[in-house]
């Protein structure tokens, strides 16, 4: 059934829950994009979620915008993926010895992408963190580059933010990260290729890796400019440093082999390394990291650099991400790009008529919108901070108050599912003209 479009939903149930969960937990949420603290307001408690639509405490429907950050893309409860995911439950939930489903997510994940081996992990900040250390016992070299305004999770040495200038030593992004962890992070401007030129003719012999999203969706979507990951990859070989091309959010999303299938497969390059999360754990906690074998041959057990999980592999989390990847056709990525087209235009046109200046862009399925940005195109984060973040807010709430949940910062990529079907296409865009016109008084404002 769908929601009716009421302009004031109440979220009493939603603020008794958000009041209990501060009392136990800081700020009452388990990751902090969680919390409206960009936005304001009280985050919704979902109970729910089938296909394209999420079900609130208070018995509200929402559309969802948020796909889990990324995993859901066949949507929520998908019927293949609950059978499974129960039949693997009846036989117990975790075994702490190898199992037959880790194989064959290995294997699936091998055939789609150009690493020989992965290493199954837990999250994606695993991943990047395990990543980092192979790719410094490999080279036996310690200086990480970074690009300012990409996210690979919370590890220390990659929490940093860039300062002004090309390549500035970082400074750790938040308390709590010794300055010694970052001191050998590079942050550099992203698509800036002089600045990657500068830093890898004054620093290249001590350099262990580069590290990129392979197309940034944390400071809203910014796109690699054309051949900016090949023009990577070459650096890093030229300078023997791996080229770590971190695919947790754009892999098996944004194509059937993630962001490589739109590049590097065409320009016949590849990552020394890669990084995958969110879509092929099927909404459990699964992600991987992976790369050449000789490599993936440095690990722990076959070789020195250590590595290890309690719950690496897990049985439920790889069955739940084997089949989803296995339902993952081209038809399905087909589907979730005609349905960001259809959508990304939709919002477009409705700030257009409303006067609200604005930028869309794009990443394959993955979207976001610049709200008055003070630039022409976003090419790194300098231009994403250049933004009018309250205007976002307005647009936020107003598409919430209409049964849209949006990620709740301006400096998201939206993303969609397989679930996402006329229906709920038009339930967003019925929203759109009412959401622009809230954008557009706060621009006055
Ligand atoms: N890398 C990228 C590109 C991400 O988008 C994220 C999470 O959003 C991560 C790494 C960290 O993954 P996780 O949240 O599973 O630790």
């Amino acid at each position: 059934p769908a929601p009716t479009g009421a302009t004031t939903r109440s979220s009493t149930a939603s603020a008794e829950w958000f009041e209990r969960a501060h009392r136990v937990t800081p700020g009452g949420v388990n990751s902090p994009v969680r919390a409206f603290n960009a936005v304001g307001g009280t985050p919704r408690f979902m109970v729910s979620g089938r296909g394209a639509w999420l079900t609130d405490v208070d018995g509200h429907d929402y559309v969802d915008l948020i796909c889990s950050w990324g995993p859901m893309l066949l949507g929520h409860a998908h019927p293949e993926v609950q059978a499974a995911v129960q039949d693997a439950v009846t036989r117990g939930t975790s075994y702490g010895t190898p199992s037959r489903s880790e194989v064959e997510l290995a294997e699936e994940i091998v055939a789609r992408t150009p690493v020989d081996q992965v290493r199954l992990v837990s999250s994606g900040t695993e991943a990047t963190m395990s990543a980092i250390r192979l790719a410094r016992g490999f080279t036996g070299r310690d200086v990480v580059v970074k690009f300012a305004g990409c996210y690979h999770g919370h590890v220390d040495s990659l929490l940093a933010e860039a300062g002004s200038g090309l390549a500035t030593h970082a400074v750790a992004g938040t308390p709590g990260v010794p300055a010694a962890s970052v001191e050998a992070t590079l942050v550099l401007p992203y698509n800036d290729r002089a600045a990657v030129e500068r830093v890898f003719a004054e620093r290249g012999s001590e350099i262990a890796c580069l590290v990129t999203e392979a197309s940034p969706g944390n400071m809203g979507v910014v796109p690699p400019e054309p051949g900016f990951n090949q023009f990577l990859a070459e650096t890093c070989a030229r300078h023997g440093a791996l080229f770590v091309s971190d695919e947790v959010m754009t892999g098996f999303r944004v194509s059937r082999q993630g962001q490589w299938g739109l590049d590097g497969a065409h320009e016949g390059w590849r990552p020394d390394l890669m990084t995958f999360g969110k879509v092929m754990g099927g909404g459990f906690p699964a992600a991987a990291f992976g790369g050449r074998a000789d490599v993936m041959g440095m690990l722990s057990p076959q070789g020195p650099v250590y590595q290890a999980g309690t719950l690496s592999g897990n049985p439920i989390a790889t069955t739940a991400g084997l089949t989803t990847l296995r339902l993952a056709t081209d038809e399905v990525y087909a589907h979730v790009d005609a349905a960001a087209t259809t959508l990304s235009t939709a919002v477009g046109e409705a700030l257009d008529r409303a006067g609200v200046p604005h930028l869309v862009q794009h990443d394959g399925s993955m979207f976001s919108v610049f709200f008055a940005p003070r630039v022409d195109r976003v090419v790194d984060f300098a231009g994403a901070s250049s933004q009018d973040t309250s205007v976002f807010r307005a647009f936020f709430h107003a598409m919430l108050d209409r049964g849209v949940y949006l990620p709740p910062s301006a400096f998201e990529s939206w993303f969609l599912s397989a679930a996402h079907d006329d229906h709920a296409l038009q339930h967003v865009i019925d929203a759109l003209p009412a959401a622009a016109e809230a954008a557009a008084q706060a621009c006055e404002g």
